[in-house]
Protein backbone atom coordinates (compact mmCIF):
# COMPACT_ATOMS: atom_id res chain seq x y z
CA UNK A 1 0.00 0.00 0.00
CA UNK A 2 1.26 3.52 -1.00
CA UNK A 3 1.92 5.68 1.99
CA UNK A 4 -0.14 8.85 2.52
CA UNK A 5 1.65 11.52 3.51
CA UNK A 6 0.75 12.74 6.77
CA UNK A 7 -1.87 16.01 7.11
CA UNK A 8 -3.33 17.37 10.52
CA UNK A 9 -6.50 15.99 11.75
CA UNK A 10 -8.84 17.71 13.18
CA UNK A 11 -12.24 16.81 15.26
CA UNK A 12 -15.05 17.93 17.02
CA UNK A 13 -14.58 17.64 20.88
CA UNK A 14 -17.87 18.20 22.71
CA UNK A 15 -15.72 18.75 26.05
CA UNK A 16 -14.37 21.67 24.64
CA UNK A 17 -17.27 22.15 22.27
CA UNK A 18 -14.37 23.30 19.31
CA UNK A 19 -12.72 21.36 16.29
CA UNK A 20 -9.40 20.35 17.73
CA UNK A 21 -6.54 19.01 16.31
CA UNK A 22 -6.27 15.27 17.16
CA UNK A 23 -3.14 14.10 18.85
CA UNK A 24 -2.66 10.55 20.54
CA UNK A 25 -1.40 9.93 23.98
CA UNK A 26 1.23 7.53 22.09
CA UNK A 27 2.58 8.35 18.77
CA UNK A 28 0.97 6.65 16.06
CA UNK A 29 -1.62 4.15 18.31
CA UNK A 30 -5.21 5.24 19.15
CA UNK A 31 -7.37 3.57 22.02
CA UNK A 32 -11.06 4.20 20.61
CA UNK A 33 -13.95 3.53 22.99
CA UNK A 34 -17.75 3.33 21.47
CA UNK A 35 -20.58 2.54 23.50
CA UNK A 36 -22.38 -0.16 22.86
CA UNK A 37 -25.92 -1.61 22.79
CA UNK A 38 -28.10 -2.73 25.45
CA UNK A 39 -29.12 -6.12 24.26
CA UNK A 40 -32.65 -5.96 24.85
CA UNK A 41 -34.57 -5.62 21.70
CA UNK A 42 -33.18 -4.68 18.03
CA UNK A 43 -31.37 -1.83 17.36
CA UNK A 44 -33.17 0.59 15.53
CA UNK A 45 -31.42 2.84 12.50
CA UNK A 46 -31.31 5.67 14.70
CA UNK A 47 -28.73 4.12 16.72
CA UNK A 48 -26.96 2.12 14.00
CA UNK A 49 -26.62 5.60 12.44
CA UNK A 50 -23.93 6.35 15.41
CA UNK A 51 -22.01 3.03 14.79
CA UNK A 52 -21.83 4.09 11.27
CA UNK A 53 -20.23 7.26 12.18
CA UNK A 54 -18.36 5.47 15.21
CA UNK A 55 -16.88 3.02 11.79
CA UNK A 56 -16.14 6.29 9.80
CA UNK A 57 -14.00 7.35 12.60
CA UNK A 58 -11.88 4.82 12.94
CA UNK A 59 -11.19 4.24 9.22
CA UNK A 60 -10.11 7.80 8.81
CA UNK A 61 -8.03 7.03 11.91
CA UNK A 62 -6.64 3.80 9.71
CA UNK A 63 -6.52 6.27 7.12
CA UNK A 64 -4.00 8.75 8.85
CA UNK A 65 -1.88 5.68 9.19
CA UNK A 66 -3.15 5.28 13.21
CA UNK A 67 -2.89 1.92 14.37
CA UNK A 68 -6.16 1.78 16.72
CA UNK A 69 -7.44 -0.40 18.90
CA UNK A 70 -10.86 -0.95 19.01
CA UNK A 71 -13.36 -1.72 22.66
CA UNK A 72 -16.94 -1.84 22.19
CA UNK A 73 -19.28 -2.67 25.02
CA UNK A 74 -22.39 -4.73 25.11
CA UNK A 75 -24.69 -3.70 27.99
CA UNK A 76 -25.90 -6.89 28.88
CA UNK A 77 -27.29 -5.65 32.60
CA UNK A 78 -27.94 -2.50 34.54
CA UNK A 79 -29.36 -0.10 32.10
CA UNK A 80 -32.63 0.94 33.31
CA UNK A 81 -35.72 2.08 31.64
CA UNK A 82 -35.35 5.62 33.31
CA UNK A 83 -32.13 7.36 32.77
CA UNK A 84 -31.83 8.34 36.87
CA UNK A 85 -31.94 5.19 37.97
CA UNK A 86 -35.18 5.15 38.18
CA UNK A 87 -37.55 2.20 36.40
CA UNK A 88 -36.70 -1.67 35.53
CA UNK A 89 -33.83 -2.98 34.15
CA UNK A 90 -34.32 -3.04 30.48
CA UNK A 91 -33.04 -6.50 30.17
CA UNK A 92 -35.57 -8.34 32.78
CA UNK A 93 -38.11 -6.44 30.77
CA UNK A 94 -37.24 -7.54 28.08
CA UNK A 95 -37.23 -11.07 29.18
CA UNK A 96 -40.39 -11.01 30.87
CA UNK A 97 -41.95 -9.57 27.21
CA UNK A 98 -40.36 -12.33 25.27
CA UNK A 99 -40.93 -15.16 27.74
CA UNK A 100 -37.17 -16.13 27.86
CA UNK A 101 -34.33 -15.58 30.41
CA UNK A 102 -32.33 -12.90 30.55
CA UNK A 103 -29.17 -14.58 29.46
CA UNK A 104 -31.32 -15.99 26.87
CA UNK A 105 -32.50 -12.31 25.46
CA UNK A 106 -28.76 -10.84 26.01
CA UNK A 107 -27.23 -13.50 23.92
CA UNK A 108 -30.33 -13.71 21.13
CA UNK A 109 -30.13 -9.32 20.50
CA UNK A 110 -25.98 -9.77 20.84
CA UNK A 111 -26.42 -12.24 17.89
CA UNK A 112 -28.65 -9.51 16.09
CA UNK A 113 -26.62 -6.16 16.60
CA UNK A 114 -23.40 -8.37 14.92
CA UNK A 115 -25.71 -9.30 12.16
CA UNK A 116 -26.67 -5.29 11.08
CA UNK A 117 -23.36 -3.96 11.71
CA UNK A 118 -22.16 -7.13 9.40
CA UNK A 119 -24.94 -5.74 6.82
CA UNK A 120 -23.60 -1.91 7.46
CA UNK A 121 -19.85 -2.88 6.97
CA UNK A 122 -19.36 -1.64 10.03
CA UNK A 123 -15.93 -3.08 11.35
CA UNK A 124 -16.31 -4.98 14.44
CA UNK A 125 -13.75 -4.04 17.20
CA UNK A 126 -11.05 -5.14 18.46
CA UNK A 127 -12.60 -6.12 21.84
CA UNK A 128 -16.24 -7.06 22.26
CA UNK A 129 -16.74 -6.50 26.08
CA UNK A 130 -20.19 -7.71 28.38
CA UNK A 131 -21.01 -5.70 31.38
CA UNK A 132 -21.74 -9.17 33.34
CA UNK A 133 -17.87 -10.69 32.20
CA UNK A 134 -16.55 -7.34 34.26
CA UNK A 135 -18.32 -7.36 37.11
CA UNK A 136 -15.04 -7.82 39.60
CA UNK A 137 -13.48 -4.84 37.97
CA UNK A 138 -16.97 -2.40 39.09
CA UNK A 139 -16.98 -3.50 41.70
CA UNK A 140 -13.35 -2.72 42.70
CA UNK A 141 -14.06 0.80 40.79
CA UNK A 142 -16.73 1.26 43.51
CA UNK A 143 -14.72 0.30 46.18
CA UNK A 144 -11.73 2.90 45.31
CA UNK A 145 -15.10 5.59 45.11
CA UNK A 146 -15.69 4.77 48.64
CA UNK A 147 -11.91 4.86 50.15
CA UNK A 148 -12.23 8.15 48.43
CA UNK A 149 -15.01 9.27 50.44
CA UNK A 150 -17.19 9.44 47.32
CA UNK A 151 -20.06 7.39 47.97
CA UNK A 152 -22.73 7.08 50.53
CA UNK A 153 -25.62 4.01 50.40
CA UNK A 154 -29.42 4.59 50.95
CA UNK A 155 -32.08 2.27 50.82
CA UNK A 156 -31.98 0.89 47.68
CA UNK A 157 -27.90 1.03 46.52
CA UNK A 158 -24.89 2.78 47.02
CA UNK A 159 -24.64 6.44 45.00
CA UNK A 160 -22.08 8.78 43.58
CA UNK A 161 -22.18 12.46 45.14
CA UNK A 162 -21.92 14.33 42.44
CA UNK A 163 -21.39 17.72 44.66
CA UNK A 164 -18.05 16.05 45.82
CA UNK A 165 -16.60 16.16 42.12
CA UNK A 166 -15.51 19.49 41.01
CA UNK A 167 -16.21 20.16 37.28
CA UNK A 168 -19.15 17.47 36.81
CA UNK A 169 -21.07 19.50 34.21
CA UNK A 170 -17.70 19.79 32.30
CA UNK A 171 -19.01 18.00 29.41
CA UNK A 172 -22.70 18.46 29.63
CA UNK A 173 -22.18 22.89 30.04
CA UNK A 174 -25.61 22.07 31.88
CA UNK A 175 -26.33 24.85 34.54
CA UNK A 176 -26.45 23.05 38.00
CA UNK A 177 -28.12 25.36 40.21
CA UNK A 178 -31.09 24.64 37.27
CA UNK A 179 -30.81 21.26 37.91
CA UNK A 180 -30.47 21.22 41.94
CA UNK A 181 -33.94 23.65 41.11
CA UNK A 182 -35.61 20.48 39.36
CA UNK A 183 -35.09 18.42 42.28
CA UNK A 184 -37.96 18.96 43.35
CA UNK A 185 -39.54 16.66 40.69
CA UNK A 186 -36.73 13.83 42.45
CA UNK A 187 -38.62 11.06 42.95
CA UNK A 188 -35.87 9.31 45.28
CA UNK A 189 -36.04 11.85 48.60
CA UNK A 190 -32.68 9.80 49.87
CA UNK A 191 -30.43 11.37 47.40
CA UNK A 192 -28.55 13.71 48.57
CA UNK A 193 -28.18 15.76 44.87
CA UNK A 194 -30.43 15.23 41.94
CA UNK A 195 -27.63 14.32 40.13
CA UNK A 196 -26.21 11.54 41.92
CA UNK A 197 -26.46 8.35 40.45
CA UNK A 198 -26.12 4.46 41.53
CA UNK A 199 -23.04 2.72 41.10
CA UNK A 200 -24.69 -0.18 43.32
CA UNK A 201 -28.43 -1.01 43.31
CA UNK A 202 -29.19 -3.69 45.79
CA UNK A 203 -31.87 -6.18 44.31
CA UNK A 204 -35.25 -5.89 45.62
CA UNK A 205 -35.50 -7.07 49.30
CA UNK A 206 -37.89 -10.39 49.12
CA UNK A 207 -37.07 -11.03 45.24
CA UNK A 208 -34.17 -12.73 42.65
CA UNK A 209 -33.50 -11.02 39.89
CA UNK A 210 -32.19 -13.00 37.40
CA UNK A 211 -28.96 -10.97 37.02
CA UNK A 212 -27.42 -10.59 40.59
CA UNK A 213 -23.84 -10.79 42.26
CA UNK A 214 -22.57 -10.55 45.62
CA UNK A 215 -21.00 -7.68 46.87
CA UNK A 216 -19.13 -5.93 50.04
CA UNK A 217 -22.52 -3.59 50.32
CA UNK A 218 -24.82 -6.40 49.02
CA UNK A 219 -26.05 -8.71 46.15
CA UNK A 220 -27.15 -6.84 43.48
CA UNK A 221 -25.96 -5.54 40.49
CA UNK A 222 -23.78 -2.73 39.13
CA UNK A 223 -25.01 0.88 37.45
CA UNK A 224 -24.73 1.14 33.64
CA UNK A 225 -22.51 4.22 34.10
CA UNK A 226 -20.05 2.32 35.94
CA UNK A 227 -19.55 -0.37 33.35
CA UNK A 228 -18.10 1.70 30.80
CA UNK A 229 -15.46 3.09 33.17
CA UNK A 230 -14.26 0.03 34.28
CA UNK A 231 -14.23 -1.66 30.82
CA UNK A 232 -12.76 1.29 29.08
CA UNK A 233 -9.82 1.59 31.60
CA UNK A 234 -9.08 -2.24 31.67
CA UNK A 235 -9.10 -2.73 28.11
CA UNK A 236 -7.24 0.84 27.03
CA UNK A 237 -5.62 1.25 30.22
CA UNK A 238 -3.56 4.53 29.32
CA UNK A 239 -4.54 4.94 26.19
CA UNK A 240 -7.94 7.07 26.38
CA UNK A 241 -7.90 8.83 23.45
CA UNK A 242 -11.32 9.41 22.06
CA UNK A 243 -14.96 7.97 24.08
CA UNK A 244 -17.75 7.85 21.55
CA UNK A 245 -21.70 7.20 21.68
CA UNK A 246 -24.48 9.18 20.39
CA UNK A 247 -25.63 12.77 21.63
CA UNK A 248 -28.35 11.33 24.20
CA UNK A 249 -24.93 10.10 26.44
CA UNK A 250 -23.70 13.43 27.15
CA UNK A 251 -25.83 14.79 29.95
CA UNK A 252 -26.26 11.86 31.97
CA UNK A 253 -24.55 8.83 31.06
CA UNK A 254 -21.23 10.39 29.93
CA UNK A 255 -20.93 12.79 32.23
CA UNK A 256 -21.45 10.25 35.26
CA UNK A 257 -18.52 8.43 33.47
CA UNK A 258 -16.06 10.94 33.42
CA UNK A 259 -17.40 12.03 37.01
CA UNK A 260 -16.87 8.49 38.75
CA UNK A 261 -13.56 7.76 36.66
CA UNK A 262 -11.48 10.72 37.40
CA UNK A 263 -12.49 10.92 40.83
CA UNK A 264 -10.68 6.91 41.42
CA UNK A 265 -7.97 7.72 39.32
CA UNK A 266 -7.25 11.63 39.54
CA UNK A 267 -6.92 11.61 36.11
CA UNK A 268 -8.60 13.20 32.71
CA UNK A 269 -11.00 10.32 31.47
CA UNK A 270 -10.51 10.18 27.66
CA UNK A 271 -9.32 13.71 25.57
CA UNK A 272 -11.84 13.36 23.03
CA UNK A 273 -15.38 13.10 23.19
CA UNK A 274 -17.46 12.87 20.13
CA UNK A 275 -21.44 12.45 19.60
CA UNK A 276 -23.48 11.39 16.79
CA UNK A 277 -26.58 13.50 16.33
CA UNK A 278 -30.16 11.87 16.05
CA UNK A 279 -32.44 10.15 13.35
CA UNK A 280 -35.31 11.96 12.91
CA UNK A 281 -37.78 11.02 11.16
CA UNK A 282 -40.05 12.48 8.34
CA UNK A 283 -42.48 15.22 10.73
CA UNK A 284 -39.74 16.17 13.70
CA UNK A 285 -39.94 13.03 15.98
CA UNK A 286 -36.85 11.74 17.01
CA UNK A 287 -36.44 7.75 16.28
CA UNK A 288 -37.18 5.69 19.52
CA UNK A 289 -38.40 2.76 20.75
CA UNK A 290 -40.51 4.63 23.09
CA UNK A 291 -42.16 6.69 20.04
CA UNK A 292 -43.65 3.87 18.54
CA UNK A 293 -42.08 4.69 15.60
CA UNK A 294 -39.21 1.42 15.68
CA UNK A 295 -37.67 1.02 12.41
CA UNK A 296 -34.79 -1.80 12.20
CA UNK A 297 -32.57 -2.83 9.71
CA UNK A 298 -34.37 -5.75 8.95
CA UNK A 299 -38.17 -3.67 8.73
CA UNK A 300 -36.98 -1.01 6.28
CA UNK A 301 -34.52 -2.63 4.47
CA UNK A 302 -33.80 -6.00 3.94
CA UNK A 303 -37.39 -7.35 4.00
CA UNK A 304 -38.03 -4.69 0.81
CA UNK A 305 -34.73 -6.12 -0.54
CA UNK A 306 -33.00 -3.00 -0.59
CA UNK A 307 -29.27 -2.77 0.10
CA UNK A 308 -28.10 -1.83 3.43
CA UNK A 309 -25.40 -0.26 2.45
CA UNK A 310 -27.97 2.38 1.23
CA UNK A 311 -28.57 3.27 4.81
CA UNK A 312 -24.64 3.52 5.14
CA UNK A 313 -24.66 5.82 2.36
CA UNK A 314 -27.62 7.78 3.09
CA UNK A 315 -25.63 8.52 6.25
CA UNK A 316 -22.38 10.24 4.84
CA UNK A 317 -24.98 12.84 3.36
CA UNK A 318 -25.85 14.75 6.65
CA UNK A 319 -22.89 15.44 8.73
CA UNK A 320 -22.47 13.44 11.30
CA UNK A 321 -23.41 16.50 14.02
CA UNK A 322 -26.31 16.90 12.23
CA UNK A 323 -29.66 15.88 12.76
CA UNK A 324 -30.17 13.24 10.06
CA UNK A 325 -33.84 13.42 8.25
CA UNK A 326 -35.55 10.22 7.35
CA UNK A 327 -37.83 9.72 4.80
CA UNK A 328 -38.76 6.92 2.13
CA UNK A 329 -38.08 9.75 -0.76
CA UNK A 330 -34.29 10.50 1.16
CA UNK A 331 -33.58 6.50 1.22
CA UNK A 332 -34.72 5.70 -2.36
CA UNK A 333 -32.57 8.95 -3.21
CA UNK A 334 -29.56 7.36 -1.08
CA UNK A 335 -30.05 4.20 -3.02
CA UNK A 336 -29.70 5.57 -6.40
CA UNK A 337 -26.68 7.94 -5.87
CA UNK A 338 -25.03 4.28 -4.24
CA UNK A 339 -26.40 2.56 -7.70
CA UNK A 340 -24.34 5.35 -9.79
CA UNK A 341 -21.33 5.40 -7.78
CA UNK A 342 -21.62 1.10 -8.42
CA UNK A 343 -22.32 2.12 -11.79
CA UNK A 344 -19.85 4.38 -12.27
CA UNK A 345 -16.97 2.37 -10.13
CA UNK A 346 -17.53 -0.28 -13.14
CA UNK A 347 -17.48 1.58 -15.88
CA UNK A 348 -13.42 2.98 -14.34
CA UNK A 349 -13.00 -0.88 -13.89
CA UNK A 350 -13.76 -1.71 -17.11
CA UNK A 351 -11.00 0.20 -18.50
CA UNK A 352 -9.03 -2.59 -17.04
CA UNK A 353 -5.88 -2.43 -14.71
CA UNK A 354 -2.55 -1.08 -15.48
CA UNK A 355 -0.89 -1.51 -12.15
CA UNK A 356 1.92 0.78 -10.37
CA UNK A 357 -0.36 4.13 -10.18
CA UNK A 358 0.18 6.04 -7.71
CA UNK A 359 -3.33 7.85 -6.13
CA UNK A 360 -3.60 10.87 -8.37
CA UNK A 361 -1.92 13.48 -5.75
CA UNK A 362 -4.60 16.35 -5.90
CA UNK A 363 -7.21 14.33 -5.34
CA UNK A 364 -5.93 12.48 -2.14
CA UNK A 365 -5.52 15.59 -1.10
CA UNK A 366 -8.74 16.98 -1.48
CA UNK A 367 -10.23 14.10 -0.21
CA UNK A 368 -8.25 13.83 2.90
CA UNK A 369 -8.70 17.54 3.91
CA UNK A 370 -12.54 16.75 3.61
CA UNK A 371 -12.52 13.83 5.72
CA UNK A 372 -10.02 15.23 8.07
CA UNK A 373 -11.92 18.52 9.04
CA UNK A 374 -14.64 16.48 11.75
CA UNK A 375 -14.94 13.77 9.10
CA UNK A 376 -16.83 16.08 6.68
CA UNK A 377 -18.27 12.73 4.61
CA UNK A 378 -20.67 15.42 2.31
CA UNK A 379 -17.54 16.65 1.02
CA UNK A 380 -15.92 13.76 0.70
CA UNK A 381 -18.28 12.69 -1.62
CA UNK A 382 -18.48 15.51 -3.75
CA UNK A 383 -14.33 15.20 -3.94
CA UNK A 384 -15.25 11.62 -5.17
CA UNK A 385 -17.44 12.96 -8.20
CA UNK A 386 -15.29 15.77 -9.24
CA UNK A 387 -12.27 13.36 -9.43
CA UNK A 388 -14.55 10.67 -11.52
CA UNK A 389 -15.68 13.45 -13.60
CA UNK A 390 -12.17 14.87 -14.05
CA UNK A 391 -9.78 14.14 -17.23
CA UNK A 392 -7.74 12.24 -15.37
CA UNK A 393 -7.53 8.67 -16.49
CA UNK A 394 -10.02 5.71 -15.87
CA UNK A 395 -6.72 3.43 -14.50
CA UNK A 396 -6.23 6.35 -12.25
CA UNK A 397 -9.73 6.95 -11.43
CA UNK A 398 -9.57 3.04 -10.17
CA UNK A 399 -6.64 3.08 -8.33
CA UNK A 400 -8.09 6.73 -6.58
CA UNK A 401 -11.60 5.52 -5.64
CA UNK A 402 -10.38 2.22 -4.34
CA UNK A 403 -8.14 4.03 -2.01
CA UNK A 404 -10.88 6.33 -0.60
CA UNK A 405 -12.75 3.12 -0.28
CA UNK A 406 -10.85 2.11 2.59
CA UNK A 407 -12.90 5.34 4.39
CA UNK A 408 -16.42 4.52 2.94
CA UNK A 409 -16.81 1.11 3.35
CA UNK A 410 -18.78 0.89 0.52
CA UNK A 411 -17.16 -2.53 -0.51
CA UNK A 412 -16.47 -1.07 -4.09
CA UNK A 413 -13.52 -3.39 -5.34
CA UNK A 414 -16.08 -6.69 -4.84
CA UNK A 415 -17.69 -4.88 -7.80
CA UNK A 416 -14.90 -5.26 -10.13
CA UNK A 417 -15.22 -9.35 -9.39
CA UNK A 418 -19.15 -9.30 -10.55
CA UNK A 419 -18.95 -6.48 -12.99
CA UNK A 420 -19.64 -9.23 -15.84
CA UNK A 421 -23.47 -9.94 -15.86
CA UNK A 422 -24.46 -13.32 -16.21
CA UNK A 423 -25.08 -13.92 -20.37
CA UNK A 424 -28.66 -14.36 -19.94
CA UNK A 425 -29.16 -10.71 -18.37
CA UNK A 426 -26.52 -9.16 -20.52
CA UNK A 427 -28.75 -10.24 -23.49
CA UNK A 428 -32.04 -8.90 -22.34
CA UNK A 429 -30.21 -5.52 -20.98
CA UNK A 430 -28.67 -5.78 -25.24
CA UNK A 431 -32.19 -6.02 -25.61
CA UNK A 432 -33.96 -3.43 -23.40
CA UNK A 433 -30.95 -0.80 -24.59
CA UNK A 434 -32.28 -1.42 -28.18
CA UNK A 435 -35.95 -1.25 -27.50
CA UNK A 436 -34.86 2.20 -25.32
CA UNK A 437 -33.38 4.00 -28.00
CA UNK A 438 -36.50 2.61 -30.46
CA UNK A 439 -38.86 4.12 -27.74
CA UNK A 440 -40.75 0.94 -27.50
CA UNK A 441 -41.43 1.19 -23.41
CA UNK A 442 -43.91 -1.72 -23.58
CA UNK A 443 -40.76 -3.99 -24.53
CA UNK A 444 -38.55 -1.85 -22.46
CA UNK A 445 -41.20 -2.57 -19.70
CA UNK A 446 -41.54 -6.24 -20.54
CA UNK A 447 -37.50 -6.68 -20.34
CA UNK A 448 -37.15 -5.03 -17.07
CA UNK A 449 -39.20 -7.39 -15.68
CA UNK A 450 -37.69 -10.51 -16.79
CA UNK A 451 -34.06 -8.95 -15.75
CA UNK A 452 -35.53 -8.63 -12.48
CA UNK A 453 -37.05 -12.00 -12.63
CA UNK A 454 -33.13 -13.18 -12.99
CA UNK A 455 -32.50 -11.09 -9.72
CA UNK A 456 -31.01 -7.70 -10.88
CA UNK A 457 -32.57 -4.82 -10.58
CA UNK A 458 -32.61 -2.11 -13.46
CA UNK A 459 -32.26 1.75 -12.72
CA UNK A 460 -32.74 4.29 -15.50
CA UNK A 461 -30.33 7.68 -14.67
CA UNK A 462 -29.02 10.44 -16.59
CA UNK A 463 -25.95 8.31 -17.70
CA UNK A 464 -28.09 5.23 -18.98
CA UNK A 465 -29.47 2.16 -17.81
CA UNK A 466 -27.56 0.91 -14.43
CA UNK A 467 -27.92 -3.07 -13.72
CA UNK A 468 -26.89 -4.82 -10.28
CA UNK A 469 -27.71 -7.37 -8.59
CA UNK A 470 -30.32 -7.12 -5.83
ZN1 LIG B 1 -21.24 3.64 27.73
Amino acid sequence: MQRIPYMKLFLYNSLSRKKEEFKPIKPGEVGLYTCGPTVYNYAHIGNLRTYIFEDILRRVLVYNRYAVKHVMNITDVGHLTGDRDMGEDKMEKGAAREGKSAWDIADFYTRAFKKDIAHLNILEPDIWVKATDTIPEQIELVKTLEEKGFTYGTGDGIYFDTSKFKGYNKLSHQDLEALQEGARVERNPEKRNPTDFALWKFSPEGSKRQMEWDSPWGIGFPGWHLECSAMSMKFLGDQLDIHCGGTDHIDVHHTNEIAQSEAATGKPFFNFWMHGAFLIIQGGKKMAKSEGNFLTLENTFLKNDINPLAYRFAAFLTHYRKPMEYSNEGIEAARNGLLHLQNQVRQVGAAGVDGGHSINTEFRNKFMEAINDDLNMPRALAVIQEMLKSNIRDTEKRTAILDFDRVLGLGLEQLDKVSALPEAVQKLVDARIKAREAKDFAASDELRAEIETLGYQVQDTKDGMQVVKK
